[in-house]
């Protein structure tokens, strides 16, 4: 007798803790899916490549998007039509990085059509390699425009709109700490200023709530660094793991940090490089 009212006992709490623990996954997975769920983010570069998987996964968990482009106008809005597709809003704007004006404009459109601005990707960046030597004035000028001062000055327009749990993510590089191959000496500066960039802004907006991080990619297959071009090999051999990533690799941990799991990561750099930097 005794041993049966233990049975339905532990059967009933059975029932009644497998019943609550599946209403709380259920509501974790829910949470966890839409965890950027009422924000907006900015994408700068968002139309191809690492900025467009970035745009594309930070809709998914939730977050209405912004993406800049310069020229590709029709791949920027194949993005936006993929973004909507999910239940989300999405604009395309077109805005050179190199361009200060344009820039502060783009932030601007981008808090009067979604409202706010919550999640800053300064995402869009180029390279020129070449020797040192042979890098003219206009090429160093041009990679120090888009790479840093568009890094500064979109970041300087974001942060007048944002509040407590926003979020500056720069893209910056693996070369942007340790440089295995020649020809990106303009580079690797740039992404090693966008570092301290991201280590010096943490320490002035941390009392308003707003991380500040640094995510560096090694090779990424993409129209900037494909994995079968003249300078991939290289790239590939310098990797622990022997081959390019995805750019859905740099897209899952650009979502990590913007998301609030991630609310006591600041001024940090990040780097997703197979091990290049190993
Ligand atoms: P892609 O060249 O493949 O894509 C660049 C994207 O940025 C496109 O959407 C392009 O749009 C846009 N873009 C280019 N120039 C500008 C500009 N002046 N202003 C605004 N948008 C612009 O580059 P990746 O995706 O490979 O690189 C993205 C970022 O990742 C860069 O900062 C890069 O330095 C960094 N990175 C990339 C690595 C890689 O191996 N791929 C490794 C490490 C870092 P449009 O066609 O309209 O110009």
């Amino acid at each position: 007798m005794e041993q049966s009212c233990f049975l339905i006992r532990i059967s009933k709490f059975c029932i009644e803790y497998s019943g609550s623990t599946k209403n709380e996954v259920k509501g974790q997975e829910k949470t966890m899916a839409k965890k950027l769920q009422g924000k907006t983010a900015l994408i700068t570069g968002g139309s191809r490549g690492i900025g467009a998987a970035i745009a594309k996964r930070l809709a998914e968990d939730g977050a209405n998007i912004a993406i800049t482009y310069t020229k590709g106008a029709d791949a920027a809005a194949a993005v936006v039509k993929d973004i909507e597709r999910t239940g989300r809003k999405a604009i395309a704007i077109q805005a050179d990085a190199a361009d200060a004006n344009a820039v502060k404009a783009a932030v601007e459109k981008t808090v009067a059509t979604l409202g706010a601005l919550d999640v800053l990707v300064n995402n869009a960046g180029t390279a020129i390699p070449k020797t040192f030597e042979e890098t003219t004035l206009e090429e160093l000028n041009l990679v120090i425009d888009i790479n840093v001062r568009g890094t500064f000055v979109a970041t300087q327009a974001a942060l007048k709109h944002m509040n407590k749990g926003g979020r500056i993510i720069t893209i910056g590089s693996c070369a942007g700490e340790r440089i295995l191959t020649p020809g990106l000496v303009p580079y690797a500066a740039t992404k090693g200023a966008v570092k301290m960039f991201t280590q010096g802004l943490s320490r002035e907006v941390g009392d308003r709530g707003i991380t500040v991080n640094n995510i560096q990619p090694g090779p990424i297959d993409t129209d900037l660094n494909p994995a079968e071009g003249e300078w991939a090999a290289p790239q590939k051999a310098a990797t622990a793991l022997h081959r390019y990533g995805h750019v859905e690799d740099v897209a899952s941990l650009v979502a990590f940090v913007a998301s609030p799991e991630a609310s006591y990561i600041t001024g940090a750099s990040l780097t997703v490089d197979g091990g290049t930097n190993a």
